[in-house]
């Protein structure tokens, strides 16, 4: 490696202090996170990753060294969960049979809960508020739907939407004001 190669390359130094090993246990135990611990870092995961294919500092296989270390903060204050697509490559490749795809959501959760609240999970709440879904199905959707031949989306209950909001108290936790019903 030249001086220039390794001067380019971020240091990154742990402290104990940082460190949360209660985050793997609590992750390991929900449902289709149990694999974690099973992760042995071969980076097969970072290199199909739609997401790390654009992003070179989007690596998948970090979230996992991350959540077993436990590294909270670094994990829950940054973009890095909210980055992910939940397109399930990830799971479909891992030699191990790790659920990455579902550890990242099961840890969103988490950092959710514990009151980290990214831009991007408000958006998402505030659309599915206002359309019952991820974004709002435009005119122009409908007719590039209709271009390949498939069905109208499916017309959505907002109002059980709103409810769903209301009971789960997530627009409390977000400060969101629902329209009436
Ligand atoms: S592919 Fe699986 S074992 Fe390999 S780094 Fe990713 S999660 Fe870990
Ligand atoms: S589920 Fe997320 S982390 Fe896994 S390959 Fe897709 S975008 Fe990447």
């Amino acid at each position: 490696m030249t001086e220039a190669d390794s001067s380019d390359k971020k240091q990154t130094v742990l402290k104990f202090r940082d460190l949360d090993t209660s985050l793997r246990e609590e992750i390991s135990k929900i449902p289709g996170c149990d694999k974690l611990m099973l992760c042995f870092q071969c980076g097969t995961c970072s290199a199909d990753c739609p997401i790390g294919r654009h992003l070179e500092e989007y690596k998948p296989r970090m979230i996992a060294i991350m959540t077993k270390l436990g590294l909270k903060n670094t994990l829950f204050s940054g973009d890095l969960l909210w980055l992910c697509t939940q397109c399930y490559t990830c799971l479909e490749r891992c030699p191990q049979d790790v659920e990455l795809a579902e550890i990242i959501s099961a840890l969103r959760g988490v950092a959710v809960r514990e009151g980290y609240l990214h831009p991007s999970f408000k958006k998402v709440i505030e659309a599915l508020a206002d359309h019952g879904y991820i974004y709002e199905i435009t005119e122009f959707l409908e007719e590039e739907r209709e271009m390949m031949d498939l069905p109208s989306a499916p017309k959505v209950n907002i109002d059980e939407v709103r409810k769903i909001i209301r009971k789960t108290g997530l627009d409390k936790l977000i400060e969101l004001e629902l329209k009436e019903d």
